[in-house]
């Protein structure tokens, strides 16, 4: 029973939690079982070996850690750093805030590198910090990878030059929560030491799984780093991992047969054309925020985003506004504006499991919600933006080949 029902489906467009495919629902649809009878060890085990496939790791360790986001992002930090170690984090809208909220109440000594919302991380800063550096005190650099409040991705590989430059030996620890499994992604070739994302972002299953993988110069910091942890303790899940049950605790049973179907689908489609459809779903997005005459929160293309976009509102707007219209008129759910840019933008989640006519229902929704809170906005003009970009794009369905 829906709490407030409404007919048809909702077009689910904020950037996690997305939509569900109903292979994945199905998969998930099952009792619980005992996590120590030999079938869940076999199903983790390869669960560890595939995961590794979304990360483009072959060396990484992989954890799969009953959480979210957040509890990944603490899982990376206590397990390879101390209380006042210094690490350098780039503050550019409303996620890295939070991320960075969490390393100072751990007690790290934070460098803040703080850019305008909507920009990028600051790696000209990054790069003299690094440089001057010549002791080495900076033990990490945090970064996240896609900044889902503002729609601005952050390039990784920049950082990685800039530490092999330097041969500055500080860890690279990257928040993948909505970009890994959508965007370019290399773990092993950008030497990142700690990835990880959530299981309600582009892996299209419920949320309540965060996903880990660490390096080898990772699982060597949990020797020396002195941060408290018990739950998020990676040394737990190795002894258990040695002994081949895997689960220091109670694992959701259904979410490990829901991450089971979610990469056979997203194998099934290949993890590059995931990609590349992702691209072609965010461009089509920006070209009918183009033709609304309305701007893009990120101010420079190479930051933007291929699975969030921010739409900046004229200042006569309130876009909770057109936020609060789209799911009571049309049963659309657009993202709010977080933070320093709430009332300013609203965000076009296009990530996950998700194809161009599902979103070209909602670029038609969200041209309606404008004309209803008074922008003079042509009803049709991004929809056929939009449309003429993907009739020329779309490629056919691989396993319809
Ligand atoms: N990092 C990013 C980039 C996010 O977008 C989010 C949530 O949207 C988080 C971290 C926090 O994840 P969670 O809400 O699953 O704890």
């Amino acid at each position: 029973m829906d709490y407030v029902y409404g007919p048809g489906r909702n077009h689910l467009f904020v950037p996690g939690p997305v939509n569900i495919p109903d292979q994945v629902i199905r998969a998930m649809n099952r009792n619980n079982e005992d996590y120590r009878s030999p079938a869940v060890p076999a199903l983790t085990k390869i669960l560890l070996e595939d995961v590794k496939k979304i990360f483009k790791t072959t060396s990484g360790t992989p954890f799969l850690i009953p959480t979210t986001g957040t509890g990944a992002w603490e899982s990376a930090l206590t397990n390879t750093l101390s209380p006042g170690d210094r690490i350098v984090s780039f503050l550019i809208g409303q996620f890295s805030l939070l991320w960075i909220d969490q390393q100072q109440r751990l007690n790290f000594k934070v460098d803040v590198v703080e850019s305008e919302w909507g920009q990028g991380a600051n790696l000209d800063v990054l790069a003299s910090k690094i440089a001057a550096d010549k002791a080495h005190t900076i033990k990490a650099i945090c970064i996240v990878h896609n900044e889902t409040a503002t729609g601005v991705t952050n390039d990784l590989a920049a950082v990685r030059k800039i530490l092999d430059h330097y041969q500055h030996p500080a860890l690279f620890l990257v928040d993948g929560v909505s970009s890994i499994c959508a965007l370019d992604f290399r773990m092993d070739e950008w030497g990142i030491d700690v990835a990880l994302t959530g299981s309600q972002k582009a892996l299209s299953l419920p949320t309540g799984m965060g996903i880990v993988c660490a390096s080898h110069k990772a699982l060597e910091a949990t020797k020396t780093a002195k941060s408290v942890r018990v739950f998020f303790d990676w040394n737990d899940y190795l002894k258990f991992y040695k002994l081949g049950t895997y689960w220091p605790y109670t694992p959701s049973i259904q979410l490990l047969y829901g991450l089971r179907a979610a990469l056979d689908l997203i194998f099934e489609e290949g993890l590059d054309n995931v990609i590349a459809r992702h691209g072609r779903l965010a461009k089509a997005t920006r070209l009918a925020v183009e033709a609304w005459g309305l701007k893009n929160c990120t101010q420079k293309e190479e930051w933007f985003s291929d699975t969030v976009t921010a739409v900046v509102v004229p200042p006569y707007i309130d876009s909770s506004e057109i936020v609060r219209r789209a799911w009571k008129r049309y049963n659309l759910s657009l993202g709010l504006g977080l933070n320093k840019v709430a009332g300013k933008v609203f965000r076009i989640g296009h990530l996950g499991n998700l194809n161009e006519l599902q979103l070209m229902g909602c670029l038609a929704g969200v041209e309606m919600v404008l004309k209803d809170v008074g922008y003079p906005v042509k009803l049709g003009s991004g929809v056929a933006a939009a449309s003429a970009y993907l009739q020329n794009t779309i490629p056919l369905i691989p396993s319809r080949i």
